[in-house]
């Protein structure tokens, strides 16, 4: 017999729901009832362009109804089986899909359920290799100062936020950052390229400092995501990074959860410098656009093999190999191949930072346009001369998503790390996105910085 009551509890009179998320109740938070293509729609009928893609995940569009026949397909037969004793089609077919367009040097896939889990798989992976080949010192990690890995206990080890390393650092490791190569506030006496060879130095340099036989990993975003706005640093960086790890046995792990399935115009954003390919890989977002939480670390047999002929890999979800989540993985990705949208995000992108650049000469507010592909970055200053930041109670970046929002436009901003590194919004629309649109994506920003630039 059931012992649940059948009395509904009581709600409390002051609470607008049962969800909290940081960041909401600048304004009502809108409510939304459906979406097609790069818009969706609230509950009172005003339509948004989606402008960012929601947080950079909703790569194919909204509303795509092939997506949601395999969804329902799936769904018909069954949804879930325990990962450790069966398997599914659906399953299989994503793993070598992801493999497949990973290209030469990435075998296999461990699915999971996000980016963040996609992180903690690559780092849990690395340590476990480096135990099963003879090297149980490697434990460090280093990563970028400011860099963003997602929000679990490792990937946030791992993640360059000194307000986050306050927070957290007593229940974790944090571990050792060096500086990310930014592009636009570059220190004194440096230009773009000669910074960048001194950041991947400083790889070199602290893989010494802390003991080149404790050093596990060096992990970077080979784009940027929100913590440095579209990062890309110059060829030469790449390259280097790639060499000082393979001086020292340290294994790359690129985070391309937010760049990578397609988002800057090549299936892994790593595709773009294919001599300094990483070792292993975490994606997540775009993989299932949305429809589904999904992620996945890719890696080649030399690690799995090791690992798996050691005992087994120790680490995995309840939802890792979702069959569910799979089937539409495999859908979204077909979308991603069969429509051409990767080719689609590099003529798009090359369009969309052509204006941004020219809305950038007429603002007073916008200092910097960067990002390949579909995954770009503007970057918000309050004087464009020195490109001195807005103090923190402006809140500069929140204001223009604000004001785009009132206007019917998604723009996901932030401000980076403790405010110093500077603020943005990212200008990543779906990868479906027509030049017409991009017409009205430029129309709304035009007017949303005519407004934000007349209250400031
Ligand atoms: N890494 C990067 C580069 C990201 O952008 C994100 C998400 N914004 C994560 C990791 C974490 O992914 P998730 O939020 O799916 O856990």
């Amino acid at each position: 017999m059931s012992t649940q009551s059948t009395q509904p509890k009581p709600v409390q009179k002051e609470s607008s729901g049962g969800a909290f998320y940081a960041g909401r109740g600048v304004t009502k938070t809108p409510m939304i009832s459906h979406a097609k293509g790069i818009f969706f729609w609230d509950t009172d009928g005003k339509r948004y362009l989606d402008g960012s893609s929601g947080a950079v995940a909703a790569n194919i569009g909204h509303g795509n109804e092939r997506v949601r026949d395999a969804m329902i397909e799936q769904a018909k037969r069954f949804s879930y089986v325990v990962r450790t004793a069966f398997t599914s089609e659906a399953t299989e077919t994503l793993s070598r899909m992801i493999a497949e367009l990973a290209g030469p040097g990435f075998d296999q896939t461990f699915l999971v359920s996000g980016g963040s889990e996609a992180i903690e798989s690559t780092l849990k992976l690395a340590r476990q290799y480096a135990v099963v080949t003879g090297q149980p010192k490697r434990s460090k990690v280093l990563a970028r100062m400011p860099g963003y890995h997602g929000s679990t206990l490792g990937a946030a080890a791992v993640t360059g936020d000194p307000d986050r390393d306050q927070m957290f650092g007593p229940i974790m490791r944090v571990m050792p950052k060096i500086p990310a190569p930014l592009s636009y506030r570059i220190p004194d006496g440096y230009d773009v390229h000669s910074y960048a060879d001194h950041c991947a130095d400083e790889l070199e340099r602290q893989i010494l400092a802390e003991g080149e036989d404790t050093v596990l990993a060096f992990i970077m975003e080979p784009v940027g995501g929100v913590a440095t706005g579209a990062l890309v640093a110059p060829n030469s960086y790449y390259s280097k990074v790639r060499k000082i790890c393979d001086r020292y046995g340290v294994l790359l792990i690129f985070d391309e959860v937010m760049c990578g399935a397609g988002r800057t115009g090549t299936f892994l954003a790593a595709h773009h410098w294919p001599d300094a390919l990483p070792d292993l890989v975490a994606c997540a977002k775009g993989l299932s656009a949305g429809y589904t939480p999904l992620g996945a670390m890719i890696a080649p047999n030399r690690i799995v093999d090791k690992v798996v002929e050691s005992g087994g890999f120790l680490h995995g979800h309840t939802y890792s190999g979702n069959p569910l989540s799979s089937a539409i993985g495999v859908a979204v990705l077909s979308e991603l191949v069969n429509q051409n949208l990767m080719e689609n995000a590099q003529r798009m992108g090359v369009i969309l930072r052509q204006k941004l650049n020219a809305l950038k000469d007429r603002s007073t507010t916008i200092g910097d346009v960067r990002g390949i592909g579909l995954l770009n970055a503007v970057e918000i200053v309050e004087d464009k001369a020195t490109k001195a930041i807005f103090p923190a109670a402006r809140q500069a970046s929140y204001r223009v998503s604000e004001i785009a929002r009132d206007l019917g436009l998604h723009i996901y901003s932030r401000r980076a790390a403790s405010g110093k590194f500077g603020e943005w919004f990212m200008a990543a629309p779906p990868l479906i996105i027509t030049e017409p649109e991009i017409g009205l994506f430029m129309e709304l920003l035009t007017e949303t910085f005519r407004i934000f630039e007349s209250e400031i």
